[in-house]
């Protein structure tokens, strides 16, 4: 049992033969670089499949909602974009960066194994 330190990274992906129409939020091992992640291990992934969870996956991974107000999350309308739209471009934005963009957890993981807790 192996306590890894230090900040846990995720990406985001798709796996269409196993979670049609979802994204796989996934935690990643191995060291920068040689970066791998199991779209079918339970343990380390967490599914996504309300369309109103895009926009908040696609921030986690830089997305904004609004650029000219940020006064939205993106799943309410604000005065420049409706939420419908928001959640298209974070869908959209999501197939962009799936398995290619990483950041640090913000939490989809905590408690797991091996996790400090706070
Ligand atoms: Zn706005």
């Amino acid at each position: 049992m192996s306590r890894q330190r230090g900040v846990r990274k995720i990406t985001v992906d798709r796996d269409p033969s196993y979670a049609p129409c979802a994204y796989l939020i996934c935690k990643v091992t191995g060291p920068r670089g040689k970066y791998d992640w199991d779209t079918r291990d339970e343990a380390t992934t967490v599914l996504v499949q309300t369309d109103w969870d895009y926009p908040g996956v696609a921030s986690t991974f830089g997305w904004v909602p609004c650029r000219k107000c940020r006064a939205t999350d993106g799943t309410v309308d604000c005065e420049h974009r409706t939420a419908s739209e928001m959640i298209a471009d974070a869908r959209a934005y999501l197939d962009r960066i799936a398995g290619r963009k990483f950041v640090e957890d913000p939490g989809y993981f905590r408690g797991t194994s091996g996790e400090s807790q706070p």
